[in-house]
């Protein structure tokens, strides 16, 4: 059956679309919880959670029956020429967390969206197409995300409609910055950006884009504070600080609501998608009013904070900030920081474990060395769904193990993915990749 629909896939599919497993391909069929069902009936539990996405699990029911309650109304869609009261008031949820003063939130469907609107509104403001980005970054598949997304292998277009000067990215394990101390790291990454400004750029920048932590890129993170660093010279030419928060954001990383707070900042724009729909189509950009309002024309979109969308994006939020889900993120997660630097962290391939609240990777590289390792990922990636547990990969160089569970996981579902993960790691780690 999943071998027939693998075969329709890649007959119908674009060549680029990519599916896990390989010839081993899954179809998910129900959820529950932390736990996904495939159509051969074999359960997982779930620690990709939709690449961060279905961030309080599987069919919640009080998710479920806020869709519900709309559905029931026969109003699915009334298009936002017309007054939603949830998208009022989940925007005004929003502006309220965004630490944002007189914040304006606009809606999309995706992240790609919203980070082109936060193009959009920054470059109209400061009347200027030249952005600063992160290598290794990724920041979606339009023409303009793909622009600033400084990962070879999901920049599908060389053809970019904005001038991009790149910083070095925030890797400790290789690249320009690796190896330092956290502040002198942050003292290079403020020089790297200083020479940026002084030789590749015209001198009226936009905006700097930046992920608090580096999601495709591989859960790579800056040291602490960085981005204040880069604000506090940015602010001196008038640039905007634009956070991708689409997978930071919501408490995932335990210790702050939003991942730029390690960092001592306050971006002007920050947008979101992923986790706050937990599976429905929503995500946006909030940001300072005069920056969002400086659209010249009129403009709104079809299906952005749409009824359906919104309703359960208020249900989402709503769980997340009264069980207090943070704080959960922050707990289970050192418990499986802990547990993989504990039972994994002497073995060969293990180049680094890292991560933050339920954001948590693994990067392979060939024993004794920090050459990437991608086959022995896909090792660990498939021996893991044999034994039971979905995990996701990531990195330029396909190297990288990337968890994001709900942030509802329990400790003793830690403890359970712990295993199976560890028992994959040592059985690759003992066969030589
Ligand atoms: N920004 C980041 C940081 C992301 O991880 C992603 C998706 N992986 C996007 C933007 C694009 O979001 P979407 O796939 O919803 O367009």
């Amino acid at each position: 059956m999943t071998d027939d629909l693998l075969a329709r896939h890649r007959a119908v599919m674009p060549s680029w679309v990519a599916t896990y497993y390989g010839d081993e391909a899954i179809e998910l069929v129900a959820g529950s919880g932390r736990r996904v069902t495939d159509s051969a009936g074999r359960s997982y539990l779930d620690f990709f959670g939709g690449v961060l996405t279905t961030m309080l699990g599987h069919d919640i029911a009080e998710v479920r029956e806020a869709v519900e309650r709309q559905l029931a109304t026969g109003m699915v869609h009334s298009s936002t020429l017309y007054l939603i009261r949830q998208q009022v008031e989940l925007a005004e949820k929003i502006a309220g967390l965004s630490g944002i003063p007189d914040a304006r939130v606009f809606f999309t469907t995706s992240g790609t969206e919203a980070n082109e609107a936060a193009l959009l509104f920054a470059t109209n403001h400061r009347r200027s197409n030249q952005i600063l980005a992160i290598r290794n970054s990724y920041h979606g598949r339009s023409f303009g995300a793909m622009a600033i997304t400084g990962h070879r292998s999901w920049s599908a277009s060389g053809l970019s409609p904005l001038s991009v000067s790149w910083l070095h990215s925030g890797d400790r394990l290789r690249g320009r910055l690796a190896g330092l101390s956290d502040a002198d790291h942050i003292d290079a990454a403020v020089e790297d950006l200083r020479e940026v400004l002084a030789t590749t750029t015209a001198g009226d920048v936009a905006a700097l884009i930046a992920e608090p932590i580096q999601g495709v890129g591989g859960f790579v993170h800056a040291p602490d504070g960085l981005f204040g660093a880069l604000k506090k010279e940015l602010d001196g030419h008038g640039i905007l600080f634009i956070a991708d928060e689409v997978q930071t954001g919501w408490g995932r990383t335990g210790d702050h609501f939003w991942g730029y707070q390690a960092h001592d900042v306050q971006p002007d724009l920050v947008t979101f998608a992923k986790g706050i729909g937990n599976g429905f189509a929503l995500a946006g950009v909030v940001g300072r009013a005069e920056l969002v309002n400086a659209v010249p024309a009129t403009s709104f979109s079809t299906f952005g904070g749409n009824p359906i969308s919104t309703a359960a994006g208020n249900a989402v939020l709503d769980y997340v900030l009264e069980h207090d889900l943070q704080h959960q993120a922050k707990t289970v997660g050192k418990i499986l920081l802990d547990g993989l630097r504990a039972g994994a962290g002497d073995a060969g391939i293990v180049g680094e474990i890292r991560g933050r609240g339920l954001m948590l990777a693994v990067e392979f590289v060939r024993p004794g060395t920090t050459e990437p390792d991608p086959a022995a990922t896909v090792r660990v990636v498939d021996e893991c769904r044999r034994g039971g547990l979905l995990v996701g990969k990531g990195g330029l160089h396909g190297n990288v193990l990337r968890m994001g569970p709900a942030l509802t996981l329990t400790e003793d579902e830690a403890r359970e993915g712990l295993a199976i993960l560890v028992d994959a790691i040592r059985r690759t780690d003992a066969a030589g990749s």
